[in-house]
């Protein structure tokens, strides 16, 4: 019988008395399986016994984790990845062949569109930006050679939202598949699968590990979906995960509700705190009820999440000099982990869109995006406020 979320973290993939009564799961650390007769391996080869035969094809490690986050994300299968660009790599070019045309949210993932930016000029797969704020906006996008909508939700760094419900309704007249990188809310907060969405990545990198130690991607999908990307980009691409990673995951996941309603209630605080202070001008929080997008946050998601995004006011220098100004509150790119971090987005991960461009994102100077931590929300502050007053002070001068 399925279990709740809070019990799949924990017992979702692996059952101990399939090896010696283990309480956690092994890390089978093996590159390759023998098998114990030529026979045998002839059946494995020819998919007419079950069993693992090479780690790039399959380990038990990785198998634990790749049930885990299928049920997790309410999906038939999942499949483990090297990083989260791999598992986006390898379901994007599983879905689309030479000629192609891709509809993706109006913000994505650097990477994700260096990879688009990569697929044009190789293969001629175009792409194209669209807010989706509407059915309209959306069907107007849509060509004949659309196979995909690719949506990242709440986008990376401004916190806008897009309505999953409303591109699927879209896209399923179209009979386009809708692929959602899910790694800002975690399956514990959305799970656009159950929402009619095709495909959800994961960077596990970040909640899903939670720790900051590991460079990890998940896909979730259909068996169907799933094994085809196993036995094509994945197994010819090669880009899989280690078995002392996916054990590292399968560690981090059984915390991840624990995590995410401590990294939520801690978020919650401290967008309260920033709004009321001087220096900053605007506050970006999905779960904030005054966010222009709540109506869908509500509708989609369990809670708000552990990222802010805010303005400050000064200039790109005010903003630089906040940032070194704080003590316990880390300068890294990155998120979802144990410790509070904050980044740049204009000369970090965005640098490289180009100005223009990214001031009609939204994405100023003045923006700084917050991940929050796990440590007391006071003590987050405190080192928040001493910054922000440094910077008041100076301007007041
Ligand atoms: C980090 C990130 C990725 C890339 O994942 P890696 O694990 O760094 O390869 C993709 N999408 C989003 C939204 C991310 O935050």
């Amino acid at each position: 019988m399925k279990k709740r979320f809070e019990t799949s973290v924990i017992h979702g993939g692996y059952d101990s008395k399939e090896h010696l009564g283990s309480l956690t799961v092994p890390i089978f650390q093996t590159s390759t399986f023998t098998f114990h007769t030529a026979e045998q391996g002839e059946k494995r080869f020819a998919g007419e016994e079950s069993g693992y035969i090479y780690s790039r094809l399959g380990n038990p490690t990785v198998t634990a984790l790749e049930e885990t986050i299928a049920t997790l994300e309410n999906g038939e299968a999942g499949l483990a990845f090297g990083s989260g660009m791999a598992a986006v790599s390898a379901v994007l070019l599983a879905l689309t062949k030479a000629n192609d045309h891709i509809i993706c949210s109006p913000g994505l993932y650097g990477c994700t569109f260096g990879l688009l930016k990569l697929m044009k000029e190789k293969y001629n797969i175009s792409h194209e930006f669209c807010d989706m704020k509407d059915e309209e906006q959306i069907r107007q996008a849509i060509r004949p050679e659309t196979v995909c909508i690719y949506v990242e939700t709440p986008i990376n760094p401004t916190m806008k939202m897009i309505d999953l419900e409303m591109v699927v309704k879209v896209a399923k007249e179209y009979n386009i598949k809708v692929v959602v990188d899910n790694t800002f809310s975690s399956p514990y907060l959305q799970q656009p699968l159950t929402l009619g969405c095709d495909v959800v990545i994961h960077s596990a990198t970040k909640y899903i590990c939670g720790h900051g130690d590991v460079v990890a991607g998940l896909a979730v999908g259909t068996a169907a979906f799933i094994n085809e990307v196993a036995m094509t980009t994945q197994k010819d691409i090669g880009g899989i995960i280690s078995p002392f990673d996916a054990w590292l995951l399968l560690r981090g996941i059984k915390t991840l509700p624990v995590r995410m309603d401590r990294h939520c209630s801690n978020a919650v605080h401290l967008y309260q705190a920033l709004k009321g202070h001087p220096t900053v001008k605007a506050v970006y929080y999905p779960g904030d009820a005054e966010h222009k997008d709540y109506e869908i946050t509500r509708k989609q998601m369990k809670q708000g999440g552990g990222l802010i995004s805010f303005e400050i006011k000064g200039t790109k220098q005010d903003a630089q000099q906040f940032l070194n100004a704080l003590h316990m509150v880390k300068i890294a790119v990155s998120l979802g982990d144990a410790e509070t971090l904050i980044q740049h987005p204009a000369t970090m991960t965005h640098s490289v869109i180009p100005a223009d461009v990214r001031e009609q994102m939204g994405i100023t100077d003045q923006l700084i995006r917050l991940s929050v931590g796990l440590e007391a929300w006071e003590d987050i502050w405190e080192d928040l406020s001493q910054a922000l007053n440094q910077i008041q002070m100076a301007e007041t001068v």
